[in-house]
């Protein structure tokens, strides 16, 4: 039997990670589950899966909480210093799964204990690759990927020909916007770009593929994940998603990891590892599909991937802010306060504007990634429609 934390257990990941955990009870001691706010949804994952320990993150929602636990054996906590003990408490896989650089202290709590920690939490590896990976090799943990792309390159990557790569190439959907102009997409409300056309997912994550922001993202978590320089990372539109990305080797071999679009299987994947389990998911039919198409991303019309690529190509500092003013501008667009193209115009202008030395301590991370979204929020006060 393993113990199992899952940290944002009440989003689209949390509840395709208890969806698994709850098929093979047997084999799972849930020991903590945590969320923000949700925590009439908190309480009842944790009552099924007899959770030791929940925590929601807002600590206002902790009556709430300890009142949809009442007379149960769950234990409740509030506030983020308890996220963070929950991530401490010894599991041996934690998934991470909360979204945006909130989830950064919790997934730091999570590596210190030296298991098995399964990120879908990229924001924490693109504003902090260099602290993360570091505290992963300091503490002797495993940082297993879960992000589909990232879990497809994982499985093609032979660690022993690592030198003989020529390239990673991540596949993007391209989002629901991938016909649309410019001019089109001026309109655009927050109820269309979180439509994804293949994948479910939270608000945030949608909104980023929307703008493929989210493959800028990637680009950058895949450089801190895999050992090969920011040329070497190509994006490739491929709007099936059912290559979910590949890595070129120097004899000219092209491997590819294939798969339904459902994150339950590189979940599974990253449960069961090095293991395989059964998942319920679909098997891929190719021959239903037909045929799978691929073009190169446009640049000029996703602006936020190419601050991205810059972001990851000059390093440092930029790709926190990068993702900090991000955070910042998508909030602001799913709360109607922006249009869909301001996003990238947020990014930009505070990446003009905040250029700080490289952090070297999550503190300075932390630091930057306060100040890029003060000066990300002065830019979004100007932009309201
Ligand atoms: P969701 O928005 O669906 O869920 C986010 C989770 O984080 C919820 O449990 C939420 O709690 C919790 N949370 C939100 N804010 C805070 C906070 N300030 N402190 C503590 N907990 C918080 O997100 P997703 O599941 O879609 O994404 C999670 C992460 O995984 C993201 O980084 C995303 O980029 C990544 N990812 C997601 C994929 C997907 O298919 N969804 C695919 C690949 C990567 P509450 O419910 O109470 O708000």
């Amino acid at each position: 039997m393993r113990s199992v934390t899952i940290l944002g257990a009440t989003g689209s990941v949390g509840t395709s990670t208890l969806d698994l955990i709850e098929r093979t009870p047997d084999a799972f001691d849930v020991l903590a589950l945590t969320a923000n706010s949700d925590a009439e949804g908190l309480a009842a994952a944790a009552r099924r899966v007899n959770a030791r320990v929940a925590v929601v993150a807002d600590e206002r929602c902790l009556p709430a909480l300890q009142a949809a636990l009442a007379g149960s054996e769950v234990k409740a906590a509030g506030g983020i210093n308890a996220v963070c003990e929950a991530a401490r408490m010894g599991a041996d896989w934690t998934m991470a799964a909360i979204v945006g650089t909130a989830g950064l202290k919790p997934v730091m709590a999570a590596i210190e204990g030296g298991k098995t920690v399964a990120l879908a939490n990229k924001e924490s590896l693109v504003s902090a690759g260099d602290v993360v990976t570091r505290a992963v090799a300091g503490h002797h943990a495993t940082l297993l990927p879960v992000d589909s792309e990232h879990n497809a390159i994982f499985q093609c990557f032979e660690t022993s020909n690592a030198g003989k790569v020529s390239k990673i190439i991540l596949t993007a959907s391209g989002g629901p916007f991938r016909e649309r102009s410019l001019e089109e997409m001026r309109g655009i409300t927050p109820e269309q770009a979180v439509a994804h056309p293949n994948w479910s997912m939270g608000a945030k994550i949608s909104v980023d593929s929307a703008t493929l922001m989210n493959k800028g993202l990637e680009l950058i978590e895949a450089f801190h994940l895999f050992p090969v320089a920011p040329e070497q990372l190509d994006v490739i539109v491929h709007r099936q998603s059912v290559i979910h990305s590949m890595v070129e080797y120097a004899d000219g071999s092209v491997l590819a990891q294939l798969g339904s679009p459902d994150m339950r299987v590189p979940i599974a994947h990253a449960l069961a590892w090095p293991r395989r389990m059964e998942t319920p998911c679909q098997k891929l039919d190719l021959t239903r599909i037909g045929r799978l198409d691929f073009e190169a991303p446009d640049y000029d019309r996703f602006p936020c991937l190419r601050l991205a690529r810059e972001a990851l190509a000059a390093g440092g500092a930029r790709p926190a802010v990068l993702n900090a003013a991000n955070e910042v501008a998508v909030a602001a667009f799913l709360a109607r306060r922006i249009g869909f193209l301001e996003i990238a115009a947020i990014v930009s202008d505070t990446l003009e504007r905040y250029d700080p030395a490289a952090p070297e301590t999550l503190d300075q991370v932390l630091m930057i990634d306060a100040e890029a979204r003060n000066i990300a929020g002065e830019r979004v006060k100007d932009c309201v429609i």
